[in-house]
């Protein structure tokens, strides 16, 4: 394999490099005027990397281009035009409208705005626009309103401008900034032409292996493409370097934490073991139920990384149901067997004390074996940390942990505090949904009392799809439970939209009440605090009970009740003394009642995917066939989307990704805590064959050159795109 050549040895220039180009400010270039260069600054446009990579929003082919005469009521469509007249006029209620007459060849057509008063500035006569909308007629005349409007160029330029391109970039232009996306493209095209060849870092035989074109052709490209074929080609590489960037990053990364880390070798689980001196053993022969297949690969896969050299940093995946607790769980309980101590670490209070409950109903009767200890047996000691357990509690806590006596703490981020310290951490699990960054996880190892790391292992509460698991987790290793414990029964799910279909909802929620069985409400998100939630979910029991669900036996569970009060009304609905359980998303985690067998989710349009297939988890636990009702109409289309694939599919794998689908890669990247530089072009959606061959390029490349060591322009670039701290950390050699 060659590394990606310099340029210079056969005499010809030296080939920029984009860390080159993040050095030049943008007023280095003949068109940046003044004015322009002000513009272009308040766009976060400062240097000539951020202007190249100020990507076209969409293309304009003029040979496709619709004139303003051949449009028909009804039709959507882009026209090209200037504007001939422009004014604004104040409505009866205040406020404003705004009346624009544009031409093109074809003829003439009035747009207006309203509640925009500030066109009036930005289209004034002379303005040359693409328009976007829905052609409807008023008073007889054709007309769009509120149409999507990108200022193409102002005076001067006409429509048949010599300098237009066949293919029109679009650039994404802030309305409040007097800067047209021909003014980009004249500003991108001097920067291009100026920095002349660009160095590719990538090793050619790669980038010929992947058919990708070279760098210096997709950057002219994607600006001044000659068709619609040149951009796709165009925006592959680019949005390919974008992801390796990344990759290599995080593949980097776990190279690097690996080369530092001090691990522990643990005892492997050891699966067979029936022997009452071990934890593991001891769970075992009191489990209820065999391991799944699939549990027991993934115990394997977490024994190896206990037992080997190296500290493990885990993802664990599985769906709803498939049994990850007790996968931890014998993890945690191995580490402990080896001498040391575990930690669960979890996004909320109740959510601790959900897991300390289930965790605790599993350990009960163990005892810990220390040849060490002068008591020699103990019981198996297990607690409970958040930021409201009291004072004196509190200090038995901590000095339990510093001294080893408690072996598996269950907390919040008061486990970050740092009054904490373990005698010996082993094992930290973190239980998340996104919410724990690569800080908090690092925060969580530096607590763990002795000259080693501990293991880590994360799980996440639904599955996540393939594609941001490689971006948002791309650093650990992942593990994937992919199936569920036999037997489970099918849940069904109905979305009752209607008034009649949640009569017969609740219909059903008192039938299987009358049969002996129990149900799950859940009511909707309130918007403000868990004060206000508290208030409507308890005027909602108030509600059922004198309505749909008179005569039975209602309890009510919401984050503000003190926890001993939650917890007698969680063991009265397991008990069997209350029939329906009222709640808030509190019941979404760790409840397991598998007598219960209905779930009515109130206004469930509110919910995200996950949320609801999460809390829909709580039933089809038993023996019982369970279902789910999901009430309400949608307001969107997405919330459409959203519960109709609720309602089709208990997948939780598919459901994930639906739920990409849906809300785009944005909403899951922007939580992405990693320092990573932003992907501009690449689409979690759009490009998940990119990513995963990124993925591979990245370990292929890590492999053969460690630390970039022979890939100088790789490693410079990624030094220099990088985050600074990401950078350091990834090249502190
Ligand atoms: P999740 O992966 O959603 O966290 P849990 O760990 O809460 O799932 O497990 C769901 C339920 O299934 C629990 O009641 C658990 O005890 C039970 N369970 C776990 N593994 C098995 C198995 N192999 N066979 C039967 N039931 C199991
Ligand atoms: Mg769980």
């Amino acid at each position: 394999m060659t590394a990606g050549a310099g340029g210079a040895d056969d005499g010809s220039p030296p080939r920029r490099r984009l860390g080159q180009l993040a050095a030049l400010e943008v007023e280095v270039l003949k068109s940046a005027t003044p004015a322009k260069a002000k513009a272009l600054r308040s766009l976060e446009i400062a240097s000539i990397l951020d202007l190249v990579t100020t990507y076209p929003r969409r293309y304009l082919d003029r040979t496709r281009k619709l004139d303003v005469a051949d449009t028909a009521i009804g039709d959507e469509v882009t026209i090209l035009a200037k504007v001939t007249a422009s004014s604004s006029r104040p409505t009866r209620g205040g406020k404003r409208i705004v009346d624009v007459t544009v031409v093109d060849e074809s003829g003439q057509l009035d747009l207006v705005f309203f509640n925009q008063p500030w066109r009036v500035n930005q289209l004034r006569s002379g303005t040359l626009g693409l328009f976007f909308g829905k052609i409807n007629s008023y008073r007889g005349t054709r007309q769009m309103a509120n149409p999507v409007v990108d200022v193409v160029a102002h005076d001067g330029a006409t429509v048949e401008s010599d300098k237009m391109l066949r293919i029109v970039p679009v650039y994404p232009m802030s309305s409040k900034v007097r800067l047209t996306s021909y003014d980009l493209s004249d500003l991108i095209s001097e920067a291009l032409r100026r920095a002349g060849e660009l160095a590719d870092p990538l090793p050619e035989t790669i980038r010929q292996r992947l058919d990708l074109l070279p760098r210096t052709e997709a950057f002219r490209q994607i600006h001044r493409p000659e068709s619609e074929a040149e951009v796709a080609t165009a925006r592959s590489r680019l949005a390919f370097d974008e992801l390796l960037r990344l990759q290599l990053a995080l593949v980097i990364r776990r190279a690097v934490v690996r080369r530092e880390s001090r691990g522990m070798q643990h005892q492997p689980i050891d699966l067979q073991a029936s022997t009452a001196q071990s934890l593991v053993g001891q769970l075992l022969s009191k489990l209820s139920f065999p391991l799944t297949n699939a549990q027991q690969r993934v115990v394997g896969e977490i024994s190896g990384d206990l037992a080997g050299p190296l500290p493990m940093h885990r993802l664990l995946q599985g769906d709803v149901g498939s049994g990850k607790t007790i996968v931890a769980l014998l993890a945690m309980l191995a580490v402990v067997d080896s001498g040391h101590q575990g930690a669960m670490m979890v996004p909320t209070e109740v959510l601790a004390e959900q897991h300390v409950a289930s965790l605790a109903h599993f350990c009960q009767g163990l005892i810990v074996e220390r040849r060490d200890d002068l008591l020699h047996e103990r019981p198996f000691s297990i607690a409970l940390l958040t930021g409201k357990t009291a004072a004196k509690e509190r200090r038995r806590v901590l000095e339990g942990l510093a001294a080893g006596t408690i072996d598996l703490v269950v907390g919040t981020h008061a486990l970050l505090t740092e009054a904490v310290e373990f005698r010996s951490l082993g094992l930290a699990v973190i239980d998340e949904q996104h919410r724990f960054g690569v800080e908090q996880r690092a925060a969580l190892k530096e607590k763990s009392g002795g000259t080693h790391d501990p293991d880590l292992l994360v799980m996440t509460a639904t599955p996540i799809p393939r594609t941001a698991a490689m971006v948002l987790f791309g650093d650990l290793d992942v593990s994937v439970i992919d199936a569920l414990p036999a037997g489970r029964l099918p849940i069904t799910t109905t979305w009752a939209s209607t008034e009649l279909l949640a009569e017969a909802a609740w219909a059903k929620v008192r039938t299987e009440v009358a049969a002996g069985r129990q149900a799950y409400v859940v009511c909707p998100l309130v918007e403000g605090s868990s004060k206000v939630e508290a208030v409507a979910v308890t005027n909602e029991v108030e509600r059922l009970a004198h309505g749909p669900l008179q005569g039975l036996r209602l309890g009510l569970l919401h984050g503000q009740m003190k926890s001993e009060l939650r917890r007698e009304v969680m063991e009265q609905f397991r008990s069997g003394d209350l029939d329906v359980l009222v709640a808030t998303t509190v019941i979404e985690v760790g409840v397991d009642v598998p007598n219960a067998t209905v779930m009515v989710i109130e206004d469930a349009a509110r919910f995200g995917i996950a949320q609801l297939h999460q809390l829909r988890g709580r039933v089809g636990r038993g023996k019982h066939p369970s279902m789910c009702f999901l009430l309400g109409e949608a307001s969107n289309l997405d919330a459409t989307k959203r519960l109709a694939a609720v309602e089709a599919s208990t997948d939780g794998f598919y459901l994930a990704e639906v739920d990409l689908e849906v809300r785009g890669g944005g909403t899951i990247l922007g939580a992405r805590q990693n320092g990573m530089s932003d992907l501009r072009l690449a689409s979690l959606t759009r490009d998940k064959d990119l990513l995963v061959t990124a993925r591979s390029v990245a370990e292929e490349l890590v492999e053969e050159y460690p630390f970039l060591a022979g890939l100088p322009e790789l490693a410079d670039e990624l030094r220099s795109l990088l985050d600074e701290d990401e950078a350091d950390f990834l090249f502190k050699s």
